[in-house]
């Protein structure tokens, strides 16, 4: 892995915590080091956190963070362009940032979370490979990796917002798989079950009891098995295409 790694530049979209930061550590482990990252997410000081430990435990690796809300349409394809140029040759794109947003019965959703989830779950993984996209068509090589979930393959109640955002980005992961079958470009999308992160304390607005008893007597995944997944997808020879990968915690059907 760490060969066909060498040298590569990672995007990863909600790079400040969870499944993204852990992806971005376990490329720099994966590699040795010899990996550029371009880390991106909403809260900076989390990012420059992350690239002072990451200059500290991996010199040689090049990092570059930039605060980017993926809901914010207009400004994702001005930060793809203005990356610095040693970063401008994005080889893996990571569409990792997104959210659940209460757990309400239909009729009482606040419209304010149905757009924060369809907005960033759905149309900022949208416009984030659309912008992408174009690096990868010009060299006919590069994976994008959508983070899908069991909730794209099952509903279950008071989920109804994000079961839809997540079966969307399985039908555009897809589709475009498809659209890109004569291509070097590969589409991968890892669902993974209950991982424990921040995730369940955005999910319930920083209620805590009712964050950690998501997690209560079960055997979660955590962000680094994900991470795990993620950086073996990616770094398979060409000839193959680790398509759709569903991954359930230990104890979960
Ligand atoms: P976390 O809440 O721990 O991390 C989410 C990350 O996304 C943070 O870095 C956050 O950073 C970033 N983010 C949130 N909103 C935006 C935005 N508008 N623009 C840019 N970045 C944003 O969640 P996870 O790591 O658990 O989740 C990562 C992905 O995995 C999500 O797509 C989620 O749906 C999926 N997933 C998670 C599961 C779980 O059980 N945890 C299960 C299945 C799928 P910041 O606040 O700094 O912007």
């Amino acid at each position: 892995a760490a060969e066909r790694l060498a040298g590569k530049t990672v995007f990863i979209t909600g790079a400040s915590a969870g499944i993204g930061q852990a992806t971005a550590l376990e490329y720099l482990d994966a590699s040795n080091g010899n990996i550029k990252l371009v880390l991106a997410a909403r809260r900076l000081e989390k990012l420059q956190e992350i690239k002072t430990q990451v200059n500290k435990d991996f010199p040689e690796a090049k990092v570059f963070i930039g605060q980017l809300d993926v809901t914010e349409t207009d400004k994702i394809q001005s930060f793809v362009d203005n990356l610095p140029k040693e970063f401008k040759d994005i080889d893996i794109l990571i569409n990792n940032a997104g959210k659940a947003l209460g757990s309400d019965p239909v009729g009482s959703i606040d419209p304010k979370d149905i757009a924060g989830m369809m907005n960033t779950n759905v149309l900022g993984l949208i416009n984030m490979t659309q912008a992408v996209l174009p690096i990868f068509k010009a060299k006919n090589s590069g994976d994008i990796v959508n983070l899908g979930s069991v909730a794209g393959r099952e509903a279950y109640p008071t989920g109804a917002i994000y079961c839809a955002t997540k079966h969307a980005v399985r039908a555009f992961t897809q589709s475009l798989r498809k659209e890109l079958i004569s291509t070097n470009i590969r589409v991968i999308e890892i669902a993974p079950g209950n991982v424990e992160t921040e995730f369940s304390l955005i999910r319930y607005k920083g209620d805590e009891s009712k964050a950690n008893k998501v997690y209560e007597g079960t055997k979660p995944l955590y962000a680094d098995d994900i991470a795990d997944l993620i950086v073996y997808a990616t770094s398979r020879k060409e000839n193959t295409v680790v398509a759709d990968v569903l991954v359930f915690a230990s104890n979960q059907a």
